[in-house]
């Protein structure tokens, strides 16, 4: 697997595999990777000939206060995990290579200006998905690939990325993934490591609530409004649990929906502490 930290580096090695006509899948990441991210690359490896994963933990889309700095990082083990899953390259860039003005910051920026940013996590991340759009347009720009895959755990990125694709006539196929689960139905995050013991039990609560949801609309309840109830009702229950939201949205413009129907998608934000972390079902036509 060849590490390249510099734009040149990747590009150099794009340009020889796309002479040979090979097609290119691009994975990124923020690191810190775990089987939810291998499945991506696992997806990527079926479909493409050669898999690019970018490594690199994005400073535009943190807002100050949030968790930048203490972000969990292990490169070594990153590059084991890759190894491991065939990936071919992986990118590892400095800030300054990212962001050439330095510092992290930018004068341009990729925006969707429509409502879809604003809700769910938008509604407390109002600069979240300005910084992802921007990032994942460069990573567009120096991978140049054919797919690119993404996880429906992060349901609303992978919205705005499809609409940002779509927008900006980028010619790359983008394919959801799903979410790969701990045994006991934890979604699997790189931010799971900051739960204490006390506060992984807790966080089971998100799961559990995904789990009642989808049953709710399995027996056919088609009022959104009574499955997000009840699931509302689940995680306070949780002393340790502190809701951001639980909504039901439209899967594709992320407008609030109060009749169950494909692709209605079901997310939620939870505190579990100090930690937020996110989960959701979509109800597939
Ligand atoms: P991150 O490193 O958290 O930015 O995530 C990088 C990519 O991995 C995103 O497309 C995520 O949606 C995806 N991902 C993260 N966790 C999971 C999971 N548990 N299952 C599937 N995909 C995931």
């Amino acid at each position: 697997m060849i590490i390249a930290t510099t734009i040149e580096d990747v590009r150099c090695a794009v340009r020889a595999w796309k002479q040979e006509g090979l097609t290119v899948g691009l994975v990124p990441t923020m690191g810190y990777l775990h089987e939810g991210h291998a499945s991506l690359v696992d997806a990527a490896v079926a479909s493409c000939d050669r898999v690019v994963t970018s490594d690199f933990v994005n400073p535009t889309q943190f807002a100050p206060g949030e968790d930048l700095e203490s972000y969990p990082r292990d490169f070594d083990h990153d590059c084991a995990l890759l190894e491991e899953h065939g990936c071919d390259l992986v990118f590892y860039p400095s800030v300054d290579e990212m962001y050439p003005d330095g510092g992290g910051t930018t004068d341009t920026y990729v925006e969707i200006l429509n409502n879809m940013p604003k809700q769910l996590c938008g509604k407390t991340r109002p600069i979240h998905f300005r910084g992802v759009c921007t990032v994942v347009s460069k990573l567009f720009n120096i991978v140049t690939p054919d797919k690119a895959f993404f996880g429906q755990k992060d349901a609303q990125q992978l919205a705005v990325i499809r609409k940002m694709v779509r927008d900006l006539l980028y010619g790359i196929e983008i394919v959801g993934c799903p979410i790969v689960r701990e045994a006991d139905g934890l979604a699997k995050s790189s931010r799971n490591t900051y739960l204490n013991p006390e506060e992984r039990k807790a966080a089971l609560v998100l799961s559990q609530a995904v789990r009642l949801g989808e049953s709710m609309v399995a027996e056919g309840e088609a009022n959104a409004d009574e499955v997000v109830r009840a699931m509302t009702e689940l995680i306070q229950a949780e002393p340790l649990a502190r809701i951001d939201y639980v909504e039901a949205v439209d899967g594709v413009t992320m407008e609030n929906v109060s009749v169950v129907k494909a692709p209605t998608l079901f997310a939620m934000a939870v505190y579990i502490g100090t930690t937020r972390l996110i989960d959701n079902f979509s109800v597939e036509a």
